[in-house]
């Protein structure tokens, strides 16, 4: 059911699944398992030296988990997709994959508290070098290469600044370069944007997010969009040199346009370890079945709750790319044009301490570290995720002390605006 005659919405809920071989089960069955049984020796052999796919041991694959890599993979439009255990394992798994100590890649500020902090330090002492570039300054990106450059990464639509990047703009910067552009698609999902549609090579997700969508489950994927050459220049010798760890077996020779999935799940996924659990496979694959509904009513609910603050007094400002006032505004009505997403932020007149005051006075809001949950979640940045970050590091991520960011879910929309209102009335 990879046939991509199909619409969006049904591909959500087929791709990748059929009824259980074994049971006839229509769902499909959480394999909680960690290892299978092999036909014979000769089975088991060829599956340890990939000469053979199949399953060994839950750490590298799953049944399971195969559903839900076969999904993502369909519905971003890529070739293959592997299943870690959260978004922050996938990005781990798809560097480790291209880069050598003392490599360097370019990421834009716009990102993540969580993936700042991890391309800052955890990924220096890999060697791996991250240079900062702006988002907003695509020169700026084209500016910070060098020769040892071996990526650019970009998130579609930015967390926490409700951002929109030109992807297009930044896939021409890493095309002349000859290093893939991965983009994190964790905000926008492939129902608001597919960035291989604008010449991305690699996407990362938190499926932990709105894909899952109700907040119990972490997961993380890559997607390949397999039109990479990896061998051009030597720059990335996992992929292109023999690999002593399976017989001198050359990676992208064998496996051609999904080269770099197999690589993640066979080299990262094997000796880094983060595997996801077939439960949250299971749990992510059921949340998945309804993320058109789901982003639907998140990016109506977003935009009316948009529109209420950046009428009220006490609010300084909205940065929501789906009013028409926002300089994202055009980005959004080309990149993602259903919606610009349901996570944004606005700032209070009142500084620091209103932040503070107004994620302590909601009642029906959340106030929690997550976003992309059926319910409607506010944190406060400054106090909060992004507290590791220097004043200058919080600025060039949109993410001053005055900021206040929502996550808004799929409840009755006059419901989160009163508790908002109320909220900012206190
Ligand atoms: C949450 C998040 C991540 C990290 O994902 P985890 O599943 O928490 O590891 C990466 N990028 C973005 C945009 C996120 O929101």
């Amino acid at each position: 059911m990879s046939d991509n005659k199909y619409g969006f919405d049904t591909l959500a809920i087929h791709a990748g699944a059929q009824p259980d071989p074994a049971t006839g089960a229509r769902a499909t069955p959480i394999y909680q398992t960690t290892s299978y049984v092999f036909d014979d020796a000769q089975h088991a052999a060829d599956l340890f030296a990939l000469r053979a796919f199949g399953n060994i041991y839950t750490r590298i694959m799953n049944p399971t988990t195969s559903v839900l890599e076969e999904k993502v993979a369909t519905l971003e439009g890529g070739t293959a997709a592997v299943a870690t255990s959260c978004g922050h394992a996938a990005q781990l798994l798809v560097f480790h994959a291209l880069m050598q100590p003392g490599d360097e890649f370019v990421a834009v500020r716009q990102l993540y508290g969580g993936s700042i902090n991890q391309f800052n330090h955890s990924f220096k002492s890999f060697g791996w070098n991250v240079a900062w570039a702006d988002a907003e300054n695509t020169d700026s990106i084209a500016a910070a290469i060098t020769d040892r450059t071996k990526a650019i990464f970009i998130e579609s639509i930015a967390n926490p600044g409700g951002r929109v990047t030109d992807i297009e703009a930044v896939a021409a910067i890493a095309e002349k370069a000859g290093v893939p552009l991965i983009v994190d698609n964790t905000l926008a999902t492939p129902y608001l944007c597919r960035p291989f549609d604008y010449g991305a090579d690699i996407v990362t997700h938190s499926l932990t997010k709105f894909m899952a969508g109700h907040g119990n489950s972490m997961g993380g994927a890559l997607v390949e969009a397999g039109k990479f050459d990896w061998a051009k220049g030597g720059k990335y010798p996992m992929l292109s040199e023999p690999n002593a760890s399976y017989n001198g077996m050359v990676m992208y020779e064998t496996f051609g346009n999904i080269a770099l999935a197999i690589t993640c799940r066979v080299l990262g996924l094997r000796d880094l370890g983060p595997a996801i659990s077939p439960t949250n496979s299971f749990n992510i694959l059921t949340g998945m079945e309804t993320l058109s509904l789901r982003m639907e009513r998140h990016c109506e609910n977003a935009l009316k709750v948009a529109e209420f603050l950046d009428g009220h007094e006490a609010v300084e400002y909205v940065n929501y790319a789906g009013l028409k006032s926002s300089p994202h505004y055009d980005l959004h009505q080309k990149y993602c044009p259903r919606g610009a997403g349901a996570v944004f932020t606005f700032g209070l007149k009142g500084g620091f301490e209103a932040g503070v005051k107004f994620v302590s006075q909601v009642q029906l809001l959340s106030h929690l570290a997550n976003v992309g949950d059926t319910r409607s979640l506010v944190i406060h940045p400054a106090s909060t995720t992004h507290s590791q970050l220097t004043a200058d590091e919080l600025k060039k991520a949109g993410a001053g002390p005055e900021l206040v960011r929502l996550s808004i879910g799929i409840e009755t929309a006059d419901d989160i605006i009163a508790d908002i209102k109320q909220a900012l009335e206190k």
